[in-house]
Order: structure tokens, then C-alpha cells, then sequence
């Protein structure tokens, strides 16, 4: 683990091999910052408002100087994470933890044991069958039963639509609230265009800014997955299945987001979202630095995988390297 007095270093002793990797006291580690971007964010439930439901009647919902702060579920946000990593586990071959209980009333018949044929085992499984009492990779980033909790610990992201009040560095983001009220119209020519019914939805606009997480012990395996994940997310942002949030058909939850450079000092990380200021020398040589550094991560994780389950295939981004599509250049 971190160990007594001594700076804290990710711990390996599990793992076969030797790894090159960061000195944590020099990085934003156990934190990792994850970039955010999305145009239309629609999360169902997912959206709770500095505005609560007494004062509905005193809020117009087309004025512009509505300025509703508020907060990103964790749930939403964990979900499509969580589905990220197990895509990476499949298709390296592997499966991963059921997201749900066994035991619990799905609204389809049979989707449990569906799952389990394509590349799911059962919910904390694999604590059963290993040796160690560990279980996956994914069991132990997002945690199993009531009583174990997941080592990555995962926040609401708060938003304001005023950039002056955002703190990147406490996960925060800027985003434009609406409450989205629709008419549903007959098209039938004897209704005459008669509204069928009136629709709200509540989205979040043009969020830009971060999602703060941190690993509650230091294993290189962990990193390597949630990095891997992410960069499929991104690849695949505009397909149905790796949208952030609901209303999937109508392209909300269209998310950018790659891990911000774990080398980064607070003020790097801050400029980074200076929309008037470039990376730095500085900021570039560590950009440099970390493309190696992330390919020890992720053979971490390999090697944590293959360990289990035999041979695990390279990469799936290499095809696309996240190194060179610094937020700066564009
Ligand atoms: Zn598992």
C-alpha cells in the first residue's frame, strides 16, 4: 500500500515484472483528472439544480440571466465509466462483473443470464473463485456487495454557467442549465396542429471543465484501466453505447473527455483551461514523459489480467495516440 511515513508509490508486489512509473508526490496522483466536454448533456434524473422545486413558479426558463448552478449525478457519471472499463476487459478477452445483482427484478426476462453469455460473470464472482479474495479489476475499482466499497472514488461533478466560479481542480465544470419544454403535435389534419402533450426534460449545455477522481489505494492496473477506458469512450463517443447519459437517440451525452496528464502541477492543469494561454515547454515535455509512463500503466493492467486468464491483446488505441491531440493545439 502507501506505506507509514515514506511518500506514497503505487504498489507492484502483486504484480509480475517491474514497472517504470511516476513518483506520486510529483504528480496528481491518487487524483486523476478527467477532461470533459460535451456539448448537450441529457441525464435523465441526473441533473439536481441550485434552484429547488418551490421556487418553479419565479423561474423563466428562456432568460438568459438565469444563472443555475448545480451538480452532475455520480451515478450517471460512474455508469458510463464503469461500462467503459468492462468494454476493455471483453475485449482483451476477459469478462467483467455484472454491474447488477443477480437476485434483482430486471424488466426483461432473461437479460441476466444473456449477459453472462457475452462477457459478464456474475457479481463478485470472481472474489469467489480467486485465490486472493480480490476479485476483477472492475469489482475492485467500483466496488461489489453493500459492504465493499469501490477504490476509486468517484464525485458529483458541480457546474456553474459562470467560468469565474469553476475550479477545475475540484472537479468542477462549466454548463448552462435548461429546463427543455417541448410541444408533442398531432400531425393529423383534423387536430390542426393541437399539442398531444407537453414535455420538460432537464439539460446541461456546453459543459467544459473536469471530473475529479481518486484511487483510494495505488495500483498501477487501476490506472491502466481507467486510461484504456477512457480513450474507448472517446473513440466511440457518437455510438449509442458509450454516450454519457440518456437521450441517446437524440445525440446528447456526445462526450470528449481523455485523461488529463497526471504530471501536471495545479497550475498547468488550471491553464490548460485558459482558453487565451498554450501548453508551455514545460507542459509539452511532460506531455512527452507521461506517453511513457502510461504505457507501463497499461502493461500493469496486462499483466494483472493476463495473470488470471492467460494472453491479453495489445492495446486497443494505439491506433490513436491521446499524446498528440492536446486540448492546446486546437
Ligand atoms: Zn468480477
Amino acid at each position: 500500500m502507501t506505506g507509514g511515513s515514506e511518500s506514497p508509490s503505487f504498489s507492484v508486489g502483486h504484480l509480475d515484472g517491474e514497472f517504470e512509473l511516476p513518483p506520486v508526490d510529483e504528480s496528481t496522483f491518487p487524483d486523476l483528472y478527467l477532461d470533459l466536454g460535451v456539448d448537450l448533456l441529457a441525464p435523465g434524473d441526473g441533473v439536481v439544480t441550485d434552484r429547488h422545486h418551490a421556487s418553479a413558479d419565479r423561474y423563466e426558463a428562456d432568460d438568459a440571466m438565469n444563472q443555475i448552478r448545480g451538480q452532475i449525478s455520480p451515478f450517471t457519471l460512474s455508469g458510463w465509466l464503469r461500462h467503459g472499463c468492462e468494454r476493455v476487459l471483453q475485449i482483451a478477452g476477459m469478462t467483467a462483473c455484472h454491474p447488477g445483482e443477480p437476485n434483482a427484478d430486471y424488466m426483461r426476462a432473461d437479460v441476466y443470464d444473456r449477459d453472462l453469455s457475452q462477457g459478464y460473470h456474475e457479481k463478485g464472482e470472481c472474489v469467489d473463485a480467486g485465490s486472493d479474495e480480490q476479485g476483477c479489476v472492475v469489482y475492485e475499482l467500483f466496488g461489489g456487495f453493500g459492504d465493499k466499497p469501490g477504490e476509486l472514488l468517484r464525485r458529483p461533478i458541480r457546474f456553474s454557467p459562470v467560468r469565474s466560479q469553476v475550479d477545475v481542480l475540484r472537479g468542477e465544470a462549466e454548463a448552462h442549465y435548461r429546463q427543455l419544454h417541448t410541444q408533442v403535435r398531432s400531425r393529423n389534419d383534423e387536430d390542426g396542429g393541437q399539442p398531444l402533450r407537453h414535455a420538460t426534460r432537464d439539460v446541461v449545455g456546453n459543459v467544459e471543465g473536469t471530473w475529479l477522481l481518486t484511487l483510494r489505494s495505488l495500483k498501477p492496473e487501476f490506472v491502466g484501466l481507467l486510461l484504456e477506458a477512457v480513450s474507448l469512450l472517446n473513440g466511440k463517443s457518437d455510438s449509442f453505447e458509450f454516450q454519457l447519459g440518456g437521450a441517446r437517440n437524440f445525440g446528447a451525452g456526445i462526450a470528449d473527455v481523455e485523461v488529463l496528464n497526471p504530471l501536471y502541477s495545479e497550475q498547468e492543469i488550471r491553464r490548460v483551461y485558459n482558453r487565451a494561454r498554450k501548453p508551455t515547454a514545460a507542459m509539452q515535455e511532460k506531455d512527452d514523459e507521461w506517453r511513457t509512463y502510461r504505457e507501463e500503466f497499461v502493461r500493469a493492467l496486462q499483466t494483472r489480467v493476463s495473470d488470471a486468464d492467460g494472453e491479453l491483446d495489445t492495446p486497443i488505441d494505439r491506433r490513436d495516440d491521446a499524446g498528440e491531440r492536446k486540448r492546446g493545439e486546437l
